[in-house]
């Protein structure tokens, strides 16, 4: 029911964090993989062929849609076609509301929220055009956020763009269940990433954070692994429109 063996899955930022141990977590459950980042993947491609599975690297600067139709266009030509699409790729800028940029928040609207959109769009044409072909159904995880339920603080931009992302998940879901897409969204609570170097470094708000999580650690970006084997797996055949919080238990204090 888990098993991954012989799909695609098109990772966005793959070369580090959530992305990168996504990536190796659906290699590990048998799937191939197509490394999307504007940074080099090659720790990633190499993981993922240690694990016995193919993996290429596909360059694209997702700040803009313009590699959208690429994405999908070396995909494809690469492995004939693909089945999972994991939109993790995104960004944050901090400062206080009243100081807030607008190049600060087009910076993060586009990256965490248009091309979301856009690459969920090229992706949908492909799969239910595949779906309609016998291939199965098409899965599509969009990495959303604890800003998808919550407010958050010096984030406007960020936390505009993860809501935004968790209506999306569901408007998509609503359009495409019917046409062999499952769209669903993972919701990660603290992690130990590169995006939250700034919160970690700050001892109150380290103390703070740790304080209200249950699970009393941070998480590790593996552990958002079998939340992404189960939302590409036939396991979640029947789960539309759900957003998937892997938080240590943070939601429920
Ligand atoms: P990260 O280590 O900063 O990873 C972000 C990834 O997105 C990197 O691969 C980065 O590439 C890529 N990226 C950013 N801008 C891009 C662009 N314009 N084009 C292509 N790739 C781009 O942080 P992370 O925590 O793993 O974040 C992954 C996702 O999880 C993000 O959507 C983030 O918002 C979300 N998230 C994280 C947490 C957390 O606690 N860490 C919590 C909730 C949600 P580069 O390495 O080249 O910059």
């Amino acid at each position: 029911m888990f098993d991954l063996t012989g799909k695609v899955a098109v990772v966005t930022g793959a070369n580090t964090g959530i992305g990168q141990a996504i990536a190796l977590a659906l290699a590990e459950a048998g799937a191939d993989i197509a490394a999307v980042g504007r940074s080099s993947c090659d720790e990633t491609v190499a993981a993922v062929q240690a694990l016995g599975r193919k993996a290429v690297f596909v360059a694209a600067d997702l700040s803009s849609v313009a590699p959208v139709g690429d994405i999908v266009e070396q995909t494809v030509a690469e492995f004939g076609g693909f089945d999972i699409l994991v939109n993790n790729a995104g960004i944050i800028r901090r400062a206080d509301s009243v100081d807030f940029t607008e190049a600060d928040w087009d910076a993060v609207i586009d990256t965490n929220l248009k091309s979301v959109f856009f690459l969920c769009q090229a992706a949908g044409r492909h799969m239910i055009a595949a779906h309609e072909q016998g291939r199965g159904r098409g899965k599509i995880i969009n990495i959303a956020s604890m800003l998808t339920f919550q407010g958050g603080i010096r984030v406007p931009s960020y936390t505009a763009s993860k809501s935004g992302v968790g209506g999306l998940t569901k408007l998509l879901a609503n359009e495409w269940s019917a046409k062999g897409v499952n769209v669903n969204a993972i919701a990660p609570g603290y992690i130990a990433t590169n995006n939250t170097t700034a919160l970690r470094d700050d001892e109150d708000r380290n103390a703070a954070i740790l304080a209200r999580i249950p699970a009393a650690r941070w998480g590790k970006p593996s552990d958002l692994g079998g939340a992404a084997v189960f939302l590409s797996s036939s396991a979640s055949d029947y789960v539309d429109g759900h957003i998937l919080a892997v938080d240590g238990g943070w939601l429920a204090r």
